[in-house]
């Protein structure tokens, strides 16, 4: 689709961008954030299901947009110039994404990553030489024993031979899975095998990340990932391994492999060498009787968690521009018995702040005085928390460029816009109101 659409971004509780609802001439959609959690990507299903119910039960796509605009954690409706550029806008990858997939490694003092050491140390040249096995017929051995858990394991080091239970093999008696298909298949060494559990095992394979609709991430010049690409191209190899088999066989020859571990154990070593763990120090879990590392590492947990990857600025949640900072706008209604609030959370750049900054505050100047609470409190609260914030916006320096290439207008300073002054209903009601009773009572 072509030509300019309308849309509504749609946020999580957290603050997490959920994905967004679209609007064009005839029709309505909706884009999940392709970075997003497994937690937000589930609500962005229920999302589409609202948005598709409301076109059909005859609401137009403008419709369905203003209708949704209104509720808790949806922003205003904004123009696109196409397709193409919301979903450029849905593929940011945010800090907070990067974090959260390094918050699903194992603590620094977990076994798991001696393991990943020991087994990637003792990797040789033949062990990279992956054979295939022509009739792609597993080695049943002694699986009937093993753990599901252990069968998965095995199916995704197999290649899927052995039956990877996500790729939609039958479950046989003895709790292990047998593929459908049999074909050709690599047939990865023990070691090689050992390696992919270890990754597992660390929790450097997740589905925090979905792989698949994204390109496997390249082994870059310097040969070192960050800990977020680490895990990405971690989940992308083991469990695409299940649906191509010879990806892992491919990524020992490319190096993407190796720079998978020897990023991970790098930042592990850094994280490590700093005191902090990436994950609460009771997490830590050992059901194999392996030894603990002999050297004892610190594992105190810094404020705030994980360490910060190296990364991008922070940018602007609505138009991609940076610099931007974290800061929340909030308005207020109130009438009679019944109150509203809304709140928009960033990070914001400072056209995007003062934007939102000067819609929120004149809605609450409108509408926030109208029942008893909200004269005397949740009114003038709200006002106050968005003078704040808006300092800090207002601070920023003019973003550049957005990814989306459209920002919010920040349009007219709030004491230009007549819907301010409804404020001033309340304020001369409650004068004369004194005044009153001060001549009364004279
Ligand atoms: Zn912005």
């Amino acid at each position: 689709m072509s030509g300019p659409l309308r849309y509504i971004t749609v946020t999580a509780p957290d603050g997490e961008i959920i994905g967004y609802a679209w609007g064009s001439a005839d029709d309505t959609g909706w884009i999940h954030r392709a970075a997003s959690s497994t937690d937000a990507f589930r609500a962005g299903i229920d999302w589409f299901g609202r948005i598709r119910d409301a076109h059909r039960r005859g609401l137009t796509p403008a419709g369905v947009l203003e209708l949704f605009s209104h509720e808790p954690g949806v922003g205003p409706v904004t123009e696109a110039p196409d397709m193409a550029a919301l979903e450029e806008l849905a593929r940011i990858v945010t800090p907070a994404d990067d974090r959260r997939l390094v918050d699903q490694l194992v603590p620094a003092g977990h076994p798991a990553w001696t393991w990943l050491a020991e087994a990637y140390d003792a990797l040789t040249d033949a062990d990279r030489e992956v054979a295939w096995d022509g009739d792609g017929t597993p080695d049943d051995g002694d699986r009937a024993d093993r753990t599901d858990r252990e069968a998965a394991h095995r199916a995704a080091a197999d290649g899927g031979a052995a039956g990877g239970g996500a790729a939609g093999g039958e479950p046989s008696g003895d709790g292990t899975v047998r593929t459908p298909v049999p074909g050709p298949a690599p047939v990865y060494s023990e070691q090689v095998q050992r390696v992919l559990r270890a990754l597992q095992d660390l929790g450097a394979v997740t589905e925090e990340y979905r792989w698949m609709g994204h390109p496997l991430p390249e082994v870059p010049s310097s040969g070192r990932l960050s800990p977020a690409d680490a895990v990405r191209a971690a989940t992308a190899l083991v469990c695409g391994e299940r649906f191509h088999p010879g990806l892992v066989g491919d990524a020992l020859h490319s190096g993407l492999l190796d720079a998978v571990v020897l990023s991970l154990r790098a930042w592990h070593a850094e994280s490590a060498a700093d005191g902090v763990s990436s994950a609460p120090c009771g997490r830590a879990e050992d059901g194999s009787g392996r030894q603990a590392p002999a050297v004892p590492v610190p594992v105190p947990r810094a404020a705030g968690g994980a360490p910060r990857p190296p990364q991008a600025p922070v940018r602007c949640r609505y138009c991609g521009g940076s610099p931007a900072v974290d800061v929340s706008f909030r308005a207020h209604r109130g009438l009679l018995v019944l109150l509203g609030f809304r709140r928009m959370d960033g990070p914001m750049c400072r056209m995007c702040g003062l934007g939102v900054h000067r819609a929120l505050t004149t809605h609450t100047l409108c509408w926030g005085w109208w029942s008893p609470l909200s004269l005397v409190l949740f009114g003038p609260l709200t006002l106050v928390r968005n003078l704040l914030a808006v300092q800090r916006v207002a601070r920023l320096a003019e973003p550049g460029p957005g990814l989306l290439g459209r920002r919010f207008d920040p349009g007219l300073p709030v004491h230009r816009r007549p819907r301010a002054y409804v404020a001033l209903i309340p304020l001369v009601w409650v004068v004369g109101l004194i005044v009153v009773a001060v001549c009364a009572g004279g």
